[in-house]
Order: C-alpha cells, then sequence, then structure tokens
C-alpha cells in the first residue's frame, strides 16, 4: 500500500472507528453470531489478484463487527474492564505507522527511552518507592512467568546455567492462594515447578490468603526436605477483587526467604488514587508487581506493567548476548530484549504516554473514583434487596452476588441454574453484559464497573436489569 492510498483509506478506517465508538451504546453488547458464523462468510482462499481495500469498512461492518464484545460499551459488566481509550488507539496507530522495533536501544532508541521515563512516571503515579524500576510485558500472565523464573533462579543461584532444576537435590515450592489467577498455576508449570510443587493456600470468608495455612504449608514443605522459592499475593483477586493481607504474606517471605511477588494485574490502576492504598500495604518489600494499564487504566491491550526491585538479577536470567546483538552502546542504555522473554517489541509506550498526555493524572483518578463509587452505590442496593446475597466485600469496582429465591437456600443445584438464567436472561437483553464465575462451590453473578464510557446511569440500569431477570425466573 502506498503513501496515498494509505492517507485515504486510512481517513475512512479513523472515521469509522470514531462512529464505531460513538453508536457502540446502540449495539447488543455480547455478539449474537453462533461458532462458525463468521468464518463462513470468508472465502476458503485468499484473493490472487490484488483486491484494494476499498471494500474494507463495508467488510468491517457486515463480517467483523457481528463478532465482537464490546468491552468499551457503556453497559459492559463482564469479566473486568479492558478500556481502550481513543488516544491509545491513536498511539497502536503511530506504532504501527513507525514500524519500531524496540529490541535493543539502538533499534529505535526513543522506544526504549520513552518507556523508561513513562515507566517512571506511573511508579510515581501508584506512589511506589524508588527502589522499583518498570518494564513493559505483553501480559500479566508473562510478567509473572518472568517472576517466577526469577524467583528460581535467584533460590538456585542460576541454575539454568548448569544442570537446570533437573540438578537441583530438593524441589521448589510455589505458593499463592486458591484464589490466584491461572496465570500463576500456569506460570508455576512453564517455569519447571511441577503441579506437585505449587500450593494453592485456603481463603478465609473475604476470599483472601489464610496467613495461618501459608506458614503451616511453609513448615510442612521444610520438614519434608522441600525448598519454598517463591509466594504470589494477589492485590484484587479475578472472581472477587479480594486482597491478600500482603503485609503479612511479606513478613512470611522475609523470613522464609521467598521471592514475593503481587499479582495487582486488575486493581493496580486504582492505586493511582492515594486514599485505596492501604489495599496493598507492605507493597515495598515485594520482589516484583504486576498491574494491567491495559485494563482498567485505558491503554489498550496489550500493556503490562512490570515492576522489579533487581534488575540486574533480572536481566541476568533474561539477557542473551549473541554477536549479531551487540551495539557500541551496550554497557550504556538498556535493551529491553534483556528485560524480558521475547527478543522483538513493540513500542506499546506510546500507549501510555498518549494516554496519561490526553486525560492527565487527575482525569485518570476522576474515573477510577467515579467507578468505585457507582460500585459502592450497587454494593448499598444489593444489601438493602431481599432475596439477593452479596459474596465478597467489593473493596473496587467488582460486586459479586446471587438471587436466592425464598424457600431455595439449601438447594444449591437450584440455585446454580436459577443464576445463570439470571444472567443469561440479563445478557440476552443486549444492553448489558455480565459473567458468571463459581466461587467456593457457589454460582455467582459478578458486575465488573469500570468501563470508561459506564455512568451511574448504566450502573442502575444492569441492577434493574438484575432485579427483572430474577423475577422473571422466579415467575418461570
Ligand atoms: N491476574 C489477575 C488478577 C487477573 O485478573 C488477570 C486477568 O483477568 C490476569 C492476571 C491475567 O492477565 P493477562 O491477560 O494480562 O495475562
Amino acid at each position: 500500500m502506498d503513501p496515498a492510498d494509505f492517507r485515504r483509506v486510512g481517513h475512512i478506517l479513523v472515521d469509522w472507528i470514531a462512529d464505531y465508538r460513538e453508536r457502540i451504546d446502540s449495539l447488543p453488547v455480547q455478539s449474537r453470531v453462533q461458532p462458525g458464523e463468521i468464518a463462513a462468510l470468508l472465502p476458503p482462499h485468499p484473493p490472487v489478484q490484488a483486491e484494494g481495500l476499498d471494500a474494507i469498512a463495508s467488510d468491517l461492518e457486515r463480517i467483523v463487527l457481528p463478532g465482537i464484545a464490546h468491552w468499551n460499551h457503556p453497559g459492559w459488566f463482564a469479566y473486568f474492564p479492558s478500556n481502550t481509550d481513543l488516544s491509545s488507539v491513536l498511539a497502536d496507530l503511530v506504532s504501527s505507522g513507525l514500524g519500531a522495533q524496540g529490541m535493543s536501544w539502538q533499534t529505535s532508541p526513543a522506544a526504549t527511552e520513552v518507556e523508561e521515563v513513562v515507566m517512571e512516571w506511573l511508579r510515581h503515579m501508584l506512589g511506589l518507592p524508588e527502589a522499583f524500576t518498570g518494564v513493559i510485558h505483553d501480559s500479566a500472565s508473562t510478567a509473572t512467568l518472568c517472576a517466577l523464573i526469577c524467583a528460581r533462579e535467584r533460590a538456585t543461584g542460576l541454575c539454568q546455567n548448569h544442570g537446570g532444576l533437573q540438578a537441583e537435590e530438593s524441589p521448589l515450592v510455589v505458593y499463592a492462594s486458591d484464589q490466584a489467577h491461572s496465570s500463576v498455576a500456569k506460570a508455576a508449570l512453564l517455569a519447571g515447578f511441577g503441579a506437585d510443587h505449587l500450593r494453592l493456600v485456603e481463603t478465609d470468608d473475604e476470599h483472601a490468603l489464610r496467613l495461618d495455612l501459608l506458614e503451616a504449608a511453609l513448615a510442612e514443605d521444610i520438614a519434608a526436605g522441600r525448598r519454598p522459592c517463591v509466594v504470589v499475593a494477589a492485590i484484587g483477586t479475578t472472581a472477587t477483587t479480594a486482597l491478600d493481607p500482603l503485609a503479612g504474606i511479606a513478613e512470611l517471605a522475609d523470613r522464609y526467604g521467598l521471592w514475593l511477588h503481587v499479582d495487582a494485574a486488575m486493581a493496580g490502576a486504582a492505586m493511582i488514587c492515594p486514599e485505596h492504598r492501604w489495599m496493598w500495604e507492605g507493597i515495598e518489600s515485594a520482589d516484583s508487581l504486576v498491574l494491567n494499564p491495559h485494563k482498567w487504566l485505558g491503554a489498550g491491550f496489550d500493556l503490562s506493567a512490570y515492576f522489579v526491585r533487581d534488575t540486574e538479577h533480572l536481566v541476568r536470567v533474561m539477557s542473551t548476548n549473541p554477536s549479531y546483538l551487540r551495539t557500541a552502546q551496550d554497557g550504556a542504555v538498556r535493551n529491553l530484549r534483556d528485560w524480558g522473554i521475547p527478543l522483538g517489541r513493540r513500542f506499546r509506550a506510546l500507549k501510555l504516554w498518549f494516554l496519561i498526555r490526553e486525560q492527565g493524572v487527575e482525569g485518570l483518578q476522576r474515573r477510577i473514583r467515579r467507578d468505585i463509587a457507582n460500585a459502592a452505590w450497587l454494593r448499598g442496593q444489593v444489601d438493602a434487596a431481599p432475596d439477593w446475597e452479596r459474596r465478597a466485600p467489593a473493596p473496587l469496582q467488582t460486586v459479586c452476588v446471587r438471587h436466592v429465591p425464598p424457600g431455595s437456600h439449601d438447594d444449591e443445584a437450584a440455585l446454580t441454574e436459577h443464576n445463570l438464567s439470571v444472567a443469561a436472561r440479563v445478557n440476552a437483553g443486549g444492553e448489558h453484559c455480565v459473567s458468571s464465575a463459581v466461587l467456593k462451590g457457589s454460582q455467582i453473578i459478578r458486575i465488573s464497573i469500570g468501563a470508561a464510557a459506564t455512568e451511574q446511569r448504566h450502573v442502575k440500569g444492569v441492577w434493574q436489569a438484575l432485579l427483572a431477570a430474577a423475577k422473571a425466573g422466579r415467575h418461570r
């Protein structure tokens, strides 16, 4: 495509994206297509002759849009907020337009240096001590894998340079709570710890890790000749945004020599508001921390922020130094390929740079505070409503509920079916989308507030929809 065509079609597509965002609330939040429906609209073979892109906007409208779940819809209450502020859409376009490769400082100095500076901005915004340095990863899953690999290498004096874990005398153990995100278990398996050496410690009534059980598990492993290696604390678990007792976990990590990794993938964004930082009291003791600006904060997917204390160790574990990548500046600059798993790196920092400049820290704080206030409003409604139960404290923006029709308290199977049908009925309406989960055996409905377009009236709307769906379910 030549620049003249790019300019012409590009204007059409920017208009199309702007129109899409303007009319997003007229679309059903959830896609209604059936499996295979989108693929059936595409030719099975690629065009042999060049087609050009003049028909692309109408094909996007006809083929792609029906298969999209609208995460930026004001009625989006499913999973977690995954806001893609339009400023970060422009940043992504610029990143692709530049075609920058940031694997080494020399391969695009701006990609490295803008990232260094915006990660410092983010560190300040979060109130993190200077001891932390940030680097961008694609996802929290990758960042947590890095953390577990670094923990493994610290505990074993860099076993990867010798016989690896296979040559270790005693097995290394990973600890997290039974509410930890699946990426923690996945990282433990991929980093070679093995499922037998992953302890998912039971949680308390508020779904936070129980310190007494963590300590008991540590003692049991040591007595059996195993070596505690790393503990992952969640600040904002996936199902309920439960807060693990970080200060207590940090104290145990210190006493037992564990690497402390904090997973604040979703909730970390709230820490840009100083009044919420009590939630991660003890964070200064962490070895590493991940939070996802690509969730609630508004930087379009993918952009995960990984903060580490010991950058030298990170680089020692992650660096490779083949001759074809060496440059004259090595030693004087950061080569970010050595700060994570992949060699090639997109210029993701532009998304954060654009977002923070466009919104300002105060604008971002205002939105987080609005969402937390909206969740508090919903919490009050649920607590006051007969036959509705709130199943978790909801310190942030996720409210976990279930409807318990009179007389059905003891019938778990009926409650499961009923609550699944309530959620399905709400979602079928097209104006709202909520998600379901099983929390310690109970079927719940999660209302995750925080799409940038969601105002209080939309939260009131989803609550009315839930009430109506529960009533319809009872009268079936
Ligand atoms: N950790 C927590 C607490 C999460 O809620 C999620 C995603 O929902 C993840 C990790 C995984 O994030 P990612 O998709 O960036 O790997």
